[in-house]
């Protein structure tokens, strides 16, 4: 039996190149994209590269209702989950306590809240990929947030609060800005999550594709899409848990 994908901000970007290549490997891809139609336009440009299975599914991340209706979607089909691709996210948004909420909102809250819905849904045995960037590495924050984020007993609840406190602080206060604070925080709950789901098999690892000329990353940047995703797929199928990856090796959080 084909196994099954769901790419977050599967429409464009590392996340449609992600799609195409688990498409062409022979997986049933659900591309998840906020704006439905985008999502169904792409899943038909992947069938037709790629004469695989692939099939929109709305789901924009930063909301409880679009989450949980996607959620229902795939539980009316009778959907169950190999692999999971937290990978929408935004970088540069507007400046000020608006923009770090909806980075922070995106970036970290948004892979936690899809995790959350489509657990029930994930087989045994599944990998979740938190798609995180260099610029989340603990080393940018403060020697205080650092330690919080590195402590083997942050809880997951106290990780939740300490983000909220951030976006209170209107995103002041870790030494790093909105975009570098998400994505170090995707890193401590994806080790938190693979604690938290090891006695049912669920590997949960953060990868980054690197700087990659997509529309976040510019026409400037060193890597192509085909290399971010090559770096963001080693999650699908990584034996490991609760680590950092970039290409397949192991980096430090
Ligand atoms: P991109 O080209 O800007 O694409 C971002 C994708 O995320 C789009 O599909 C976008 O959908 C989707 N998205 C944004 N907000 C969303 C929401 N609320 N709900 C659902 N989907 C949403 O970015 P990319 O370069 O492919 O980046 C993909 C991931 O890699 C991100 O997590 C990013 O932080 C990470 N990353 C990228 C780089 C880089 O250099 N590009 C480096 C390190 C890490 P719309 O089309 O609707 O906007």
């Amino acid at each position: 039996m084909a196994k099954t994908a769901l790419v977050t901000g599967g429409n464009r970007g590392i996340g449609q190149q992600v799609a195409r290549i688990l498409a062409g490997e022979g997986w049933d891809v659900l591309v998840a994209a906020r704006d439905r139609q985008k999502g169904d336009a792409a899943a038909a440009r992947l069938r037709k590269d790629t004469g695989g299975r692939l099939r929109g599914v709305e789901l924009d991340v930063t909301s409880d209702t679009s989450v949980a209706g996607a959620a229902q979607k795939l539980r009316d089909g009778a959907i169950h989950l190999d692999a999971l691709v937290n990978n929408a996210g935004i970088y540069g948004a507007a400046r000020g306590a608006d923009g770090v909420a909806r980075t922070i909102e995106t970036n970290f809250f948004g892979p936690l809240r899809v995790t959350l819905a489509m657990l029930p849904l994930l087989r045994d045995g599944a990998t979740i990929t938190n798609v995180t960037s260099g610029l989340g590495s603990s080393t940018n924050l403060d020697d205080e947030h650092r330690r919080m984020l590195l402590d083997p007993a942050l809880s997951r609840d106290a990780l939740v609060e300490h983000v909220r406190e951030f976006v209170r602080a209107g995103g002041t206060g870790w030494g790093a800005d909105a975009y570098g604070v998400s994505k170090a925080a995707l890193n401590a709950l994806t080790r938190i999550l693979a604690a938290e789901l090891a006695p049912r098999a669920i590997r949960v690892n953060a990868t980054d594709p690197g700087w990659v000329r997509t529309d976040m990353g510019g026409r400037g940047a060193p890597r192509s899409v085909e290399q971010g995703a090559a770096s963001v797929l080693h999650g699908v199928t990584a034996t490991e848990t609760g680590w950092v990856f970039r290409d397949g090796v192991r980096i430090a959080p």
